[in-house]
């Protein structure tokens, strides 16, 4: 007997509930991706994440192979191409990951509807995306924890499952065809700075983080030049490391580091059980705030200039920058870069979000999408209505402005933290021509946001 695996964000080998039930007595596996025309069509398949992708497919084909199998690369419709295979393999069962988009509970839809049609099972499996499942928790009264703290407390006394080890074999039927395994380097158009990504490369990130830097992540987590994070999200976005074993490893390493880094791990579930409870919060207002937000074309000049790393308030600029080149930004810097636009350009957090997730690595919708609400006062944050500053945020947190003389060289030849603010450098000390000035004047920006809140 035969079952399909079908392989969506959950690219990997070990802890991988789906795989191992399907393995059960004996069966033969079909372990399938399809490149999703879907997703592609949807415009979610930006070269970053796809060239990020590739490293994952092929090392999942890699580790297949050290077992025994291989993997089976489809493209085209998920539920059609799904149905082929199993089909072509004699498979009477289907097994994949539970995941909470909208698109992804339509297409599961879809594929048990089109499965069932032909005497097929699709098994949907709980605790593979996640290292807890939306819906496990709730409070009195309500589908969902619309507050973190309250959610964190529970999540923390409910221990997700032991992880499972990678299955020793994997045994493939030769009989279904399967298209090459995508390369990265037919990915054009990506970061020059792009992360590796692939099963062996995150388990060897999530080894070395919890050796090193992951023990002073409690008090480094913030420090922007000092990029002291895990660099753990694309690998957690892709499904090449297990939330629930990045958990529970930590969980075992121990101390207050790691313990922040849990706390880190349960927003993503916050976020996932939110959006699973109101998926049109990918492009809806979570909360209303009755929002006008600017259209005007001085509007498309500062969104321009906020994409570019021109806004002329350096922490905003190196940090835009840093996303340009590596596909990612310091947590940090999507803090203050959305409170920017969205607050003191008062511009849309959906223009923002849709940014972000062309260049991503990690790029995710409910990340992304509830994050974004979160800095918009649209979301689940208690005080809607702050404001970060980016000159205060600067100081803060890249005190000596490394951070900025990193990412924008204008400045490099200005020293201390007097490069967050280099409109008020002495003439002779003023940044190169090429460094604009700021675009926006933070009290005006700030009383604009407050007068369009009715704050005052
Ligand atoms: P660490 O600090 O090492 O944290 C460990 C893990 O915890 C992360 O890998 C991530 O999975 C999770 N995590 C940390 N902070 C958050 C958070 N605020 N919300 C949810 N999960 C979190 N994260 C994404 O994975 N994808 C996105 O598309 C995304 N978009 C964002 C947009 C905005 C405007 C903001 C403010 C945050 C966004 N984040 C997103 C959350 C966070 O910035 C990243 O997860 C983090 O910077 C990734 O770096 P790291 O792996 O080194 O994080």
């Amino acid at each position: 007997t035969v079952s399909v695996v079908l392989f969506t964000n959950d690219l990997r080998l070990h802890d991988h509930p789906p795989l191992r039930a399907a393995l059960g007595g004996d069966r033969q596996v079909v372990p399938l991706f399809v490149r999703d025309r879907a997703i592609e069509k949807a415009g979610f398949a930006v070269p970053n994440r796809s060239a990020f992708l590739a490293d994952c497919l092929r090392d999942l084909d890699e580790g297949l192979r050290a077992r025994g199998g291989r993997l089976i690369v489809r493209s085209g419709d998920v539920v059609r191409q799904t149905c082929a295979v199993a089909a072509e393999a004699g498979a009477d069962e289907v097994h994949m990951a539970g995941e909470h988009t909208r698109y992804a509970r339509h297409r599961e839809d879809r594929l048990r509807a089109a499965l069932e049609a032909d005497g097929r099972r699709l098994y949907v499996h709980d605790g593979v995306v996640t290292a807890v499942e939306p819906g496990a928790l709730t409070p009195a009264g309500s589908d969902h924890f619309a507050v973190f703290t309250p959610y964190f407390r529970r999540w923390n006394d409910h221990r997700p499952h032991e992880p499972l080890t990678a299955p020793r074999r994997v045994p493939v039927p030769d009989t279904v065809s399967s298209e090459p395994v995508p390369a990265r380097s037919e990915v054009t158009g990506t970061s020059p700075a792009l992360a590796a990504g692939g099963e062996k490369e995150g388990r060897k990130r999530l080894t070395a983080w919890l050796r090193g830097a992951a023990t002073a992540y409690d008090t480094r987590h913030d420090d922007l030049a000092g990029d002291a994070t895990s660099r753990l999200s694309p690998h957690l976005h892709f499904g090449t490391l297990s939330a629930a074993e990045a958990v529970h490893r930590a969980r075992r390493a121990g101390g207050p580091g790691a313990e922040a880094f849990v706390r880190q791990v349960c927003w993503r579930d916050f976020h996932r059980q939110v959006l699973a409870a109101r998926p049109a919060c990918a492009d809806r207002d979570y909360r209303t705030r009755h929002d006008q937000w600017r259209t005007d074309e001085t509007a498309a000049d500062d969104i321009e200039a906020w994409k570019q790393g021109m806004t002329g308030y350096p922490i905003v600029d190196a940090a835009m920058r840093q996303l340009a080149h590596e596909g990612w930004m310091h947590n940090r810097g999507r803090l203050l870069t959305a409170s920017f636009l969205a607050k003191t350009l008062y511009v849309d957090w959906r223009i923002g979000a849709r940014h972000f997730l062309s260049l991503l690595v990690d790029g995710d919708i409910a990340n992304n999408q509830l994050n974004w609400q979160w800095v918009a006062g649209t979301g689940t944050d208690s005080r809607p209505n702050r404001v970060l500053n980016p000159v205060i945020q600067g100081k803060r947190y890249d005190p000596d402005g490394a951070y900025v003389r990193r990412w924008v060289p204008e400045l490099a030849g200005v020293e201390g933290p007097a490069i967050h603010e280099p409109w008020k450098l002495p003439p002779g000390r003023r940044p190169r021509q090429d460094y604009p000035d700021p675009i926006v004047d933070l009290a005006e920006g700030l009383a604009r946001f407050r007068r369009a809140r009715d704050l005052d």
